[in-house]
């Protein structure tokens, strides 16, 4: 039986903003234990709720990079159950009114085809505390820091046809959140975070599996190897006979398998029902437009943009593209410089990206400002320095900073142009080699590169190797056959 696999992720991101959803408190990561929670996140008696206006700006932004509507009015909701993380006894969320819906994403795929996802809808609501469970024996200490941090909760239409493509949508909202400044998506704080519905039917049926929910996906790669392996799991069910049951199930990366973690809730049994402590959210045209005028780039125009401007090949534009800062640090070196800008891409995504992977660095904390390899690339362009000098200079740069020219200067790594000098040289060469010589003039032509070799090693790469080139080939002259 040939199997199609279904997939349909809700992703929950971390909004920006400076205090809860719901209270004043700070958002800031990493403080001690419950210093962050006000009475409102601790679920006090008498004390009520105010909406962060920054966290419903934030939502729409999402709302418009998408193509969903905004709702002009959209309600929160309290979605009931109990958990020591949380204190109220419900959740402040939202549910049949959400903030925007019916929207859409393209991705790209392996093939290099692109494919358009659904986006459900989005909808804000608060985070629950945490349980930590380490550093206490037989106890569980609760930390309500996290608890009433703003979520925006994105559903996809359950479009997605495999565990790639689920990495490439999840991969691609990571990078729009982040392009449009409304979340750090950093995924080891658990600022994006994704649970991934997962069902499989027999290729061309119309009707979908019943699914299973993975929660708490909280890398790319446990996303796709989750449902890689739920999907076999869900084959071998049906295979043999069986049902698939619809229940949460965790994914251990240790073991690479799912386990059940508990039947699935219907939503009836949250016992959804708007809050009464929270107004109608009331959305005007005034405010998307305003939105709408502080909304950036997105990194899909980019994309075509710097095809077009640039005359960059799809893959460059791509990974250039794929994260807003580097996308202006490579404009920025463009802007800067004579060189072509696909030799500029070549260096960002050549070595500055190698540097900073080393170092394990994000391109905003860069060792090497803009100017700087801009100014590197015009002494290679102008022929002052040769590719392979330029490469030292760039670790020279890298660890010791300071100014391209001056540094060229200083250590004499100006490339060596003259014809007179690099004739000498070449005279010496051929003089110590004679076996090389003879084996090119009985045709065996390259062995050129062994001397060409020989030239740069004697002039401590300096030479331009295309004069060296030339003037190997002048001295050789013709080979025999
Ligand atoms: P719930 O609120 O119970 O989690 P929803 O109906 O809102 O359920 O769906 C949640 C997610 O599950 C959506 O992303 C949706 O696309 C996906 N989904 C729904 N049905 C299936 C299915 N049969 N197979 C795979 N994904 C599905
Ligand atoms: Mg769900």
């Amino acid at each position: 039986m040939d199997w199609e696999i279904v997939v349909g992720l809700e992703i929950h991101t971390q909004l920006a903003t400076a205090s809860k959803i719901f209270s004043g408190a700070s958002t800031a990561y990493g403080a001690p234990p419950n210093s962050q929670a006000s009475l409102v996140d601790l679920g006090y008696p008498g004390v009520l709720p105010v909406l962060n206006r920054e966290a419903v700006a934030m939502a729409v932004k999402f709302g418009l990079a998408t193509g969903c509507t905004i709702a002009p009015r959209s309600v929160f909701a309290r979605k009931n159950y109990f958990y020591p993380d949380l204190p109220k006894g419900y959740q402040i969320s939202q549910y049949e009114l959400p903030i925007v819906h019916g929207g859409r994403l393209d991705i790209v795929l392996d093939d290099g085809t692109v494919k358009t996802v659904g986006i459900t809808r989005a909808h804000l609501e608060e985070d629950a505390g945490k349980s930590l469970h380490e550093d206490f024996h037989g106890l569980t200490g609760i930390d309500l820091n996290r608890a009433g941090t703003p979520l925006l909760e994105i559903v996809s239409e359950p479009d997605l046809r495999s565990a790639a493509e689920a990495g490439a949508y999840m991969r691609k909202i990571h990078t729009l959140v982040r392009y449009l400044g409304i979340s750090d998506g950093n995924m080891q704080e658990g600022s994006f975070r994704c649970d991934a519905n997962v069902s499989v039917r027999p290729r061309g049926a119309a009707a979908l599996g019943t699914r299973t929910e993975l929660k708490n996906l909280n890398s790319f790669r446990f996303v796709e190897k989750a449902i890689e392996i739920e999907a076999e799991r869900q084959i071998d069910v049906l295979e043999s006979g069986g049902n698939v049951v619809q229940e949460t199930r965790l994914y251990d990366p240790d073991r690479n398998e799912t386990r059940p973690m508990r039947t699935k809730e219907e939503a009836n049994d949250y016992r959804y029902f708007p809050d009464p402590d929270l107004l109608p959210v009331l959305v005007d045209e005034a405010l998307i437009e305003r939105i709408r005028a502080e909304l950036p780039e997105l990194p899909d125009a980019k994309r075509e943009r710097f095809i077009r401007e640039y005359e960059l090949p799809q893959y460059d534009a791509a990974i250039l593209t794929g994260q807003r800062p580097l996308a202006e640090y490579y404009e920025a070196v463009v802007a800067a410089t004579a060189a072509k800008p696909k030799t500029a891409a070549n260096w960002v995504l050549g070595e500055l990206t190698a540097a900073l992977n080393r170092e394990g660095l994000d391109i905003a904390a860069s060792r090497m400002p803009a100017s700087t390899l801009a100014a590197l690339l015009d002494r290679i362009e102008d022929g002052t320095i040769s590719g392979k000098i330029a490469k030292e200079l760039f670790d020279t740069l890298w660890t010791e900073g300071g100014s391209v020219d001056a540094i060229i200067k200083a250590r004499g790594l100006e490339q060596i142009t003259d014809t007179a000098s690099i004739e000498a040289i070449v005279d010496d060469v051929l003089a110590a080699n004679p076996a090389q010589v003879e084996q090119y003039r009985g045709g065996k032509t390259q062995v050129i590169g062994f001397l060409v070799g020989q030239v740069m090693k004697a002039t401590g790469g300096k030479a331009n190797p295309r004069q060296v080139n030339e003037t190997l080939r002048a001295k050789l002259g013709e080979p025999q056959a």
